[in-house]
Order: C-alpha cells, then structure tokens, then sequence
C-alpha cells in the first residue's frame, strides 16, 4: 500500500487543521441524521471490525485528538496493523473479523468525535447482528451520498494543502504522528 505524501511546502496550523477536519466530518453526521432512523447503537462495534481508509487530514485530525499516553500505549499496535494492512486485502482484512486499533476494550472509538468519513457514512437500519462481516448481506448498510461527502472532505484535505487520496488507517496515522513531530 501506498503511502500518501503531503506536499512539502504545506504548513500545518493545528486548530485550523483540526476545525476545518471535524467542521467537515459533522456536517456529514448531522445531514445523516437528519434524514434518516439507524438500528445503530453504542457498544456493538461490528463496523469497527472492517478496514477503515481515511485522507491525511483524517489521520491529522485523529491523530491530534488522541492523548499523549493513549497513543503511547498503542502505538506498537498501529505499527503492527499498519504492516499487515500493506499485506492484506480488504476481503481478507474484513473475514479475519480484527478491530480497528482505536477501538477501545469496551467496544467503543477513543477519537469518536474525530472519527473517519467512513465510519460515519456506515450505518443500517437493519439488524445490526448482520453487520459482522461473516454475516453480512448486500444493501445491508445503508449509502448515503458517499460522493457528496467525499467531495466536500477532499475539498477540505485541498484547503489544507494535503492530497485527497486515502490509505488505511492505522499506516496514516503513523504518517500524522510524523507530519506533527516535524512541524
Ligand atoms: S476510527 Fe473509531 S469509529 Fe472508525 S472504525 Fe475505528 S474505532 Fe470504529
């Protein structure tokens, strides 16, 4: 897996970073939820459980929201999943059923409120039993304006000067912890 490169002249404003990243994010939930009713609920974590690919300014965004110590503690996890998502492919990530490295012990995400556009695009109104991915059938979750949503997050990675590829989470957040050393 490629990794993404920022430019090398960019400057990183951390609260402008971060406004502009989550600004971005919510008006996604909130435009969700507006809409439409979810079977959703907190602690189950199926979702959690299937590779996540997110933009630098996703990486950035959660990278800086999680704290110091927490990272420290997972950081050999990040690298480790890091190196098997390079590995792997999405179907094979997906069966081996492994859960995201920001999620916690007790089945919820240590940086929700910074959380990726894909978590917060990948919902169901349906049995969430059927979200695990050994279980899961088409049109299970539900799709709602995926291009929209993109559009307006790559809009925001350009703004802050990063590409608008996206790679898998845990290889771009060792890729924020970097970009935020060097500044
Ligand atoms: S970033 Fe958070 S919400 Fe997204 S898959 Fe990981 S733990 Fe779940």
């Amino acid at each position: 897996m490629q990794a993404i490169s920022p430019p090398p002249t960019h400057q990183t404003h951390d609260l402008c970073l971060m406004t502009l990243g989550t600004a971005s994010l919510e008006s996604v939930t909130k435009g969700i939820a507006l809409t439409q009713r979810f079977s959703c609920f907190k602690g189950c974590a199926h979702c959690c459980h299937y590779p996540v690919s997110v933009t630098l300014l996703e990486g950035v965004t959660l990278f800086k929201s999680i704290p110091s110590n927490i990272w420290a503690a997972i950081r050999d996890k990040v690298k480790v999943a890091a190196k098997v998502a390079e590995e792997t492919s999405w179907e094979v990530a997906a069966l081996a059923y492994t859960p995201c490295v920001l999620l916690s012990p007790e089945n919820t995400c240590i940086a929700y409120a910074h959380r990726p556009l894909q978590c917060r695009l990948t919902m169901t109104a349906k049995d969430p039993w059927s979200c695990h991915p050994h279980r899961l059938t088409e049109d299970h979750f539900l799709q709602i304006a995926p291009d929209v949503y993109a559009s307006q997050l790559n809009r925001a990675n350009r703004l802050a000067g990063f590409p608008t590829g996206s790679a898998p989470l845990p290889s771009v957040l060792l890729q924020a912890e970097a970009l935020c050393r060097d500044v």
